[in-house]
């Protein structure tokens, strides 16, 4: 609940606060954040230097009333008019209010006092405020809860406003837009992940391509490329933005609208002409003062148009101020491994299923030891490459580390103290840093010069490339560390406004104001002592306090001395309290006066020198952006090389062919997992689905690692492309073009999909996407059905991948008829997982080993999870019976039996492995085979009549 602190102080033109504010608790729950937006600023064709002008009024609260309103209220509803879309944060005084509906909705949000303040339109407004100095952290849960706050500052203090207008009414002005895709605050922001604001335009040219721009505005990356239009949903789930530009004209798309559907609550919708390419070009060339764009690269029209859009939001939503942007970078379609949202899900690559960090694939690599580091090695795992040649170039520089232990070791050592340089940057470009930004500046480039003075010291063996570039991009900041080291004292507060970061004997006007300031509170110090003496009362004391500024105060006994004659004279009184009495003098005032014009001079010209110290480290922001850039690369590298060493992970092989062979591959997590909790080893195994060996059809009892075997297989396909070491004896891979994976099962109930439906969709995107470059690792899929409608789609998908796509695929699964295909698909493999029967029980061995499963113990299995004992056995009867049933099935001949199977698409190409074509065999009748199947003995009663029922059933009289 919100506190309203006592002394509430307000340095504003403000002057009535009702302190006893009635508590309203709106019965009418707000509404939760819209599912998208329109933006509330009109675009501006072309570019200008100037902010985005104001938009087009909104027509709420009517415009009748905002005549009637109070000035200040007017300021409001101006403010509010121009951001419709947003909740505005409106300063009076220490706190931010928000009023009428935004504080019904905050209130809510916030979990704050709903309050009332006056009134308009004849109703009582609603407010709710949060303070000013802790603003932020109200922010960031409005934020993270999707709503979007323009922050309406005071721009004058209430001296200047008279000044400039005789009247105390200080001016506000939204100072800024706060959106989940701009923010820069360390608060706001997680250190260790990048966010991304992303914008994707599309033309009438090309209807099924989209241009795809993304920015970090707290790290300067620009990233453009095209994306097929169904690989748009691949693309967002890579970057995972905080914030989604799409033109009107896209989301009236009913395909694309349906695409976007898991992005929906980031989505900022914007006017179409916000996407024009033209304006786009231009707004480029300004930003980056080139004539032409030639020089990034050439780009697409829809490329430019999204670029262009997330310059146009960056300047509206920074109203004007333009953070550090380095020139954007191309990338060539296929340039990183597709992955879609479903896999990166399934494969629990930033995340578990759960939706927590640990446990995630990137949490068990991660050995950085720097914000920027962390977010770099992120964006390798999320975005693994394809071109074996810059997959090299990172392997080398992990291996240089490998190398390289006792540089490794002092390096990251040194990396350890390094700020974050990038986070700092853009906040200090964008005007909204402090002196402890400057502080990070000053030690992170310090320690980037340690480091490139260890880097360059000669040895044996030639530093690689990347790490060569590096040591390079490290740079030389003397000029500038030197600067802010002499400037800044060692631990510079946050706010430049709280003055004291500068150090001594950088400025001497400065020191001679501090010791002016100072001088002057010695002399209030023996002040105190000369009028304890004059009086005569040895308990007087000079005190000081924001409202009264610095007072006399004695005891109530006291008060008596100080009014009448001698010192009536000297001593002004000011204020009684039950405990002490208050005067002034016309020395102490005097005195109040000096320090009061010193400590403001003093502040002043600490902010100049602020604006200066931050305009030269603005006017070195590409070298010292490059420089952090360099420390990420370092920290990456050295973090993965020491991964390497701690977990024996090997240097895998990846080139364009299509191998893959895995000598003693490992599920980094799981073998994590299990050291964590002192378990038994991990065991294993090798993995060959290379040529005519390319799928892999893996049965095996519940429980025996089935699905441990195909993630752990994914995975370090991804890790060996995301250029890092694998968790393997040997590996050689040809690049994986495409990833897939359908583990599990989940329903998306929220999507109005059941499990079974998710399961199809998941399956028929695969089989759609897969190319003969692509992983495929399918995981029961068919078991959200009846048995034979599962068994059935099983089986075609396995022929599908097998003749169609072509690739490289492990599938697991419990139908233990499918492995009958392999006599007739030429490159399935039968694989299975070893379990040893001993004494009743089984014994799982997690061991690979060639050929079938014949049962699947999941029996057991639910006798190990403590089922109770009368289900279990129940549970053994009945599939004893069933698997009596079975026998005498011929299921090597099933494939033929089945139409469907017959029916099965052939391979376009119709090329090697293409099932054989004729007429299916005659075979016994389902009637047949069953009267077969029957043991009349060991039949109950019950049992006897059911099989009856069952025979008419499939005599087709039943
Ligand atoms: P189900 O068919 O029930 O889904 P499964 O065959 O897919 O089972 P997993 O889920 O992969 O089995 O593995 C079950 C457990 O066995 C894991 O949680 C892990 O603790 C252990 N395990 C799996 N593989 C190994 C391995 N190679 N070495 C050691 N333990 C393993």
């Amino acid at each position: 609940m919100r506190r309203l602190a006592g002394g509430r102080r307000r340095d504003t033109d403000e002057t009535a606060q009702p302190s006893d504010r009635p508590v309203i608790r709106s019965a009418s729950r707000p509404a939760r954040p819209p599912s998208f937006r329109f933006d509330p600023v009109p675009d501006s064709p072309q570019h200008t230097d100037t902010p985005a002008t104001p938009p087009t009024p909104a027509p709420s609260p009517d415009a009748e009333a905002a005549a009637a309103a109070s000035p200040m209220m007017a300021q409001y509803l101006e403010a509010k008019r121009a951001h419709p879309d947003c909740l505005v944060f409106f300063r009076m005084g220490d706190f931010f209010e928000l009023f009428f509906d935004d504080a019904v909705v905050a209130a809510e949000a916030l979990d704050i006092t709903l309050t009332r303040r006056g009134q308009h339109a004849g109703e009582a407004i609603p407010m709710a405020g949060v303070p000013a100095h802790s603003h932020e952290s109200y922010l960031a849960r409005l934020i993270r809860q999707g709503h979007r706050v323009a922050i309406c500052d005071q721009t004058e203090t209430p001296a200047e406003a008279k000044k400039r207008t005789g009247k105390t009414l200080v001016r506000r002005e939204v100072v800024r837009v706060v959106t989940p895709g701009t923010v820069t605050e360390e608060t706001l922001l997680e250190a260790r992940s990048n966010n991304f604001l992303v914008a994707l335009a599309i033309t009438g040219a090309a209807p099924d391509r989209a241009g795809f721009a993304a920015v970090d505005i707290t790290t300067g990356e620009v990233m453009v490329e095209s994306v097929a239009v169904e690989g748009l949903a691949a693309a967002l789930a890579r970057l995972d933005p905080g914030e989604i530009l799409v033109p009107e004209r896209l989301v009236q798309r009913p395909e694309l609208w349906d695409l976007l559907a898991d992005w929906r609550d980031r989505l900022a919708v914007q006017a179409d002409s916000r996407f024009d390419s033209t304006a786009a070009e231009r707004r480029l060339e300004a930003l980056y003062g080139v004539a032409t764009l030639e020089a990034f690269g050439s780009f697409t029209r829809a490329e430019l148009g999204a670029a262009g859009a997330l310059l146009a939001y960056i300047e509206a939503t920074q109203t004007g101020r333009m953070p550090r942007l380095e020139p954007p970078r191309r990338r060539a379609e296929g340039a990183v491994m597709e992955i879609d949202a479903a896999t990166r899900r399934n494969l629990e690559l930033t995340r578990t299923l759960s939706g927590e960090r640990k446990g995630s694939l990137l949490t068990t690599l991660d050995r950085t030891v720097t914000g920027a580091g962390a977010r770099l090695l992120a964006a390798r795992l999320t975005a693994p490459l394809t071109e074996p040649g810059a997959i090299d170039r990172r392997l080398d520089a992990a291996g240089f580390f490998g190398e390289e232990e006792a540089l490794r070791a002092d390096l990251r050592a040194e990396l350890k103290a390094v700020p974050d340089l990038e986070r700092a940057l853009a906040r200090l470009t964008l005007g909204r840093g402090g002196p402890a930004d400057l502080a990070r500046i000053r030690d992170g480039l310090a320690r980037a010069a340690a480091i490139k003075a260890r880097l360059v010291e000669p040895r044996l063996a030639e530093p690689p490339a990347e790490i060569a570039g590096a040591a390079a991009d490290l740079g030389e900041h003397g000029v500038l560390v030197d600067r802010l080291t002499r400037a800044l004292v060692a631990e510079p507060g946050a706010l430049a406004r709280d003055g004291g970061f500068i150090a001594p004997e950088y400025a001497p006007r400065l020191d001679e104001l501090r010791t002016l300031r100072d001088e002057s509170r010695r002399l209030i110090a023996g002040l105190q002592a000369r009028y304890a003496q004059e009086t005569g009362i040895q308990s007087l004391k000079i005190r000081h306090n924001n409202v009264l500024g610095y007072f006399v105060e004695v005891g109530p006994g006291h008060a008596d001395k100080l009014t009448g004659p001698p010192h009536g004279e000297t001593f002004v009184h000011r204020q009684t309290m039950a405990n002490a009495v208050r005067f002034t003098t016309t020395e102490l005032g005097d005195l109040e006066r000096s320090i009061a014009e010193a400590a403001d001079k003093s502040l002043a010209l600490e902010l100049e020198l602020f604006d200066d110290l931050v305009g030269e480290v603005s006017g070195r922001a590409d070298a010292v952006g490059r420089a952090a850039r360099a420390l990420a690369v370092l920290d990456v590298a050295a973090a993965s090389a020491s991964l390497a060493a701690e977990r024996d992970w090997s240097r895998p092989v990846v080139d364009d062919s299509t191998a893959f062979t895995i000598e003693a591959g490992r599920h980094p997590v799981v073998e994590a997992a299990l050291s964590a909790e002192g378990g038994p080893p991990f065991v294993a195994n090798d993995a060959d689905l290379s040529g005519d060996r390319r799928l892999w059809l893996v049965t095996g009892p519940n429980m025996a690692g089935k699905s441990t075997f195909l993630r752990q297989n994914a995975l370090i396909a991804l890790i060996a492309q995301a250029g890092l070491p694998v968790p393997a004896g040997r590996a050689h891979l040809g690049v994986v073009d495409r990833l897939f994976s359908r583990v599990g099962a989940a329903d998306d109930l929220a999507r109005g999909r059941s499990t079974f439906m998710v399961e199809m969709v998941e399956t028929a995107a695969i089989l759609h996407r897969a190319s003969p470059r692509s992983l495929v690792i399918l995981d029961e899929i068919g078991r959200g059905t009846a048995t034979f409608d599962g068994l059935s789609i099983a089986w075609a998908t396995v022929e599908h991948l097998h003749d169609v796509n072509r690739c490289r695929a492990l599938f697991a699964t419990h139908y233990h008829e499918l492995t009958a295909l392999a006599s007739r698909l030429d490159a399935l493999a039968c694989r299975s997982m070893r379990v040893k029967e001993w004494q009743g029980d089984i014994v799982f061995l997690h061991e690979v080993a060639e050929g079938t499963a014949d049962r699947s113990y999941g029996v057991h299995v639910g006798k190990l999870a403590g089922l109770p004992a009368a289900v279990v056995a129940r549970a053994q009867e009945v599939l004893e019976a069933l698997e009596t049933g079975e026998e005498g099935r011929k299921l090597t001949t099933l494939a033929d039996d089945l139409p469907l199977f017959s029916a099965a698409a052939r391979p376009k190409s119709g090329g090697a492995g293409a099932p054989a074509s004729g007429a299916p065999a005659p075979g016994p009748s389902p009637v047949d085979e069953a009267l077969a199947a029957i043991d009349p003995d060991s039949l109950t009663p019950r049992e006897a009549l059911d099989l009856v029922y069952r025979l008419k059933g499939l005599n087709g009289t039943g």
